[in-house]
C-alpha cells in the first residue's frame, strides 16, 4: 500500500529541492523522489551561472550578497543560502570569425564596482543544491534518492507515483523532473507542444588559463560552428562548448578544431588542459501553457522549452509549494486550489517569453565568415550590459534592425542573404525538425 503524503515531489534539481524545502517548512507531509543516488552531485559542466542579477526578469530581480552567503529573491520575498565559490560575470560578448567583438556592457567601466555592476555570478551548482538539500532535510521532508519514477496514476484528489516498484501517494504531485520530463510524457502533456528540434551540446572544461576577453558568457561564431566560452566559479577554468541542431554533426571534431587549430582563437587555450567533457541531448518542445493536470503540477524545466535556469527553477519551486500549501490548508485539493501558481506562470513566464518563436538557426550555415565579420564590425559601441538571454536576442534584433539601411547601402549582397534567411525560416524550421528525433 502506498504511503500517503500531502505532496510528493519528483525530481531533486533546484525546482524540486526548493519546493521540498518550502512544503516542509510550511508543515506539509512531503516526500521527494530523485533518481540520482547522490542528490547534490552535478556534472561539473552542468552550468553554475546565476543570472541575470540586479535586473528585472520574469517579475524578479535577483541579488547576491557574498557577506551573508545568500541569493535573494526580493520580489517573491525569500532567499537561499549559497556557501560556495563564485566569480563575477559582466555580460555577454559575441565574437566573429576574424576576432571582431560585440560587447554587452563596457567591462573596463563595469569592473570598477563589481557589487553594483556585476550582472551575474558563476557559482558551483553542487553547493547551491547542497544548501537547498540541507534545508529540505531540516524541514522534515522524507527524501528518497536512487528512486526512478516510472509510473503515475491519477485518482480523485490524489495521485500515485511509482519509483523502483514502490508506490507513493500525494494529494498533489509536483513534477520537477527536468527537461523532457517523463511525467509530462506519461500524462500526455506534450501532445499540444510543438517539437522544434533536437539540440546536442558538447562541453569541455578547460583548466589553467586566464581569458581576459571572457567576462561572462561569450559566443564565438565561426564558419564551421557556433561556440561558447563561459567563466566558471573556479579561477583559471572555463567551459568551452559547441551546440548543433543537426545531431549527426561531429561536435568533438569541431571543438578540437576550435581549441587547438583555429587561427584566431586557439591561442586563448594555449597551455590549457581539458579536464572534463560532457554531451547533452535534449528535445526542444514549446512551453506548456497550463502546466497542471489531475493534481500534478509541472514546474521548472519540465514545463519549459529548454533551460529555465537555476534561479527561475528555484522560484517555480517556491511558488508551487506555497500554492500547494494553501490548497491543502483550504481543503481545495484541485485546480482551484493551486490557481495562483497557474496565473503567475501565465503572467510571468508564458505570456512574456513562452510564445516567442525559437529559431533553430546557425548563422554560419547561411553566411560566410567575411559577411559575419562585416556584420559584427558594424556595432562599434558596447550594447546594454546584461546576462538576460531574452534581452540578448531582442537587443541584437533591434540593433541590426536599425542598421538595415546601412547594410542595404554598403552591402546589398549581405542584406539579400539576411532577407533570404527571413524568407526561408519555415524551411529552416522544417529541416531542424526533420533532423531531430522527437520520439527518442
Ligand atoms: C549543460 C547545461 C548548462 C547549463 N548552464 C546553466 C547555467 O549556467 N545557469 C543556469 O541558470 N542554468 C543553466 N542550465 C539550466 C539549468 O540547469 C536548468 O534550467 C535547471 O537545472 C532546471 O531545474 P529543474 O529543477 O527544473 O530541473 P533539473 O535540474 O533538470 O532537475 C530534474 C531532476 O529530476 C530528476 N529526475 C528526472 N527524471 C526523474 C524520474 N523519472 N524519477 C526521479 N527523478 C527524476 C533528475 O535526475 C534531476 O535531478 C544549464 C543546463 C545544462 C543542461
Amino acid at each position: 500500500m502506498a504511503k500517503k503524503y500531502d505532496l510528493v515531489i519528483v525530481g531533486g534539481g533546484p525546482a524540486g529541492l526548493m519546493a521540498a524545502r518550502v512544503a516542509g517548512e510550511n508543515g506539509l507531509k512531503t516526500a521527494l523522489l530523485e533518481r540520482r543516488k547522490t542528490i547534490t552531485s552535478t556534472r561539473r559542466v552542468d552550468g553554475g551561472g546565476l543570472s541575470p542579477i540586479n535586473e528585472y526578469i520574469c517579475g524578479e530581480k535577483l541579488t547576491f550578497n557574498p557577506k551573508v552567503k545568500r541569493i535573494g529573491f526580493p520580489v517573491n520575498g525569500f532567499s537561499v543560502r549559497y556557501d560556495g565559490p563564485y566569480r563575477d560575470m559582466y555580460g555577454f560578448r559575441i565574437f566573429s570569425p576574424s576576432g571582431k567583438m560585440i560587447s554587452f556592457g563596457d567591462y573596463e567601466q563595469l569592473k570598477k564596482d563589481p557589487e553594483k555592476n556585476r550582472v551575474g555570478i558563476a557559482l558551483n551548482k553542487g553547493a547551491l543544491l547542497q544548501g537547498l538539500f540541507k534545508d529540505a532535510q531540516a524541514a522534515g521532508v522524507e527524501i528518497f534518492p536512487d528512486t526512478n519514477v516510472t509510473a503515475v496514476e491519477t485518482g480523485e484528489n490524489s495521485v500515485k507515483v511509482t519509483g523502483n516498484g514502490k508506490p507513493f501517494e500525494g494529494s498533489f504531485v509536483i513534477a520537477a523532473d527536468g527537461i523532457n520530463s517523463r511525467l509530462a510524457r506519461l500524462m500526455s502533456m506534450n501532445k499540444d507542444r510543438k517539437f522544434i528540434a533536437t539540440m546536442v551540446d558538447r562541453v569541455w572544461n578547460m583548466e589553467g588559463i586566464d581569458l581576459p576577453q571572457i567576462v561572462g558568457i561569450s559566443f564565438v561564431v565561426t564558419d564551421y560552428g557556433n561556440f561558447f566560452v563561459s567563466r566558471v566559479c573556479r579561477e583559471g577554468n572555463y567551459h568551452v562548448g559547441v551546440s548543433t541542431y543537426h545531431p549527426g554533426d561531429d561536435l568533438e571534431g569541431k571543438l578540437n578544431k576550435f581549441v587547438y587549430k583555429d587561427p584566431v582563437y586557439s591561442h586563448w587555450f594555449k597551455g590549457a588542459k581539458k579536464t572534463e567533457e560532457h554531451a547533452c541531448v535534449v528535445n526542444l518542445l514549446s512551453p506548456i501553457q497550463e502546466p497542471f493536470k489531475d493534481n500534478v503540477l509541472f514546474v521548472g524545466d519540465s514545463a519549459w522549452l529548454m533551460e529555465i535556469s537555476n534561479p527561475f527553477a528555484i522560484i517555480c519551486g517556491w511558488k508551487a509549494a506555497n500554492a500547494v500549501t494553501l490548497a491543502v490548508l483550504d481543503g481545495k485539493l484541485n485546480k482551484e486550489g493551486i490557481a495562483s501558481y497557474l496565473q503567475w506562470w501565465e503572467d510571468k513566464f508564458y505570456v512574456p517569453h513562452g510564445q516567442v518563436e525559437f529559431k533553430p538557426l546557425h548563422l554560419h550555415d547561411y553566411l560566410d565568415a567575411e559577411a559575419i565579420d562585416y556584420l559584427a564590425g558594424l556595432v562599434k559601441e558596447p550594447l546594454i550590459s546584461t546576462m538576460n538571454f531574452y534581452k540578448l536576442f531582442s537587443t541584437i534584433g533591434s540593433t541590426y534592425a536599425e542598421l538595415f539601411p546601412v547594410i542595404q547601402e554598403e552591402r546589398p549582397d549581405v542584406m539579400k542573404k539576411l532577407m533570404d534567411i527571413a524568407n526561408e525560416m519555415d524551411e529552416i524550421e522544417t529541416k531542424a525538425r526533420k533532423a531531430g528525433f522527437p520520439n527518442r
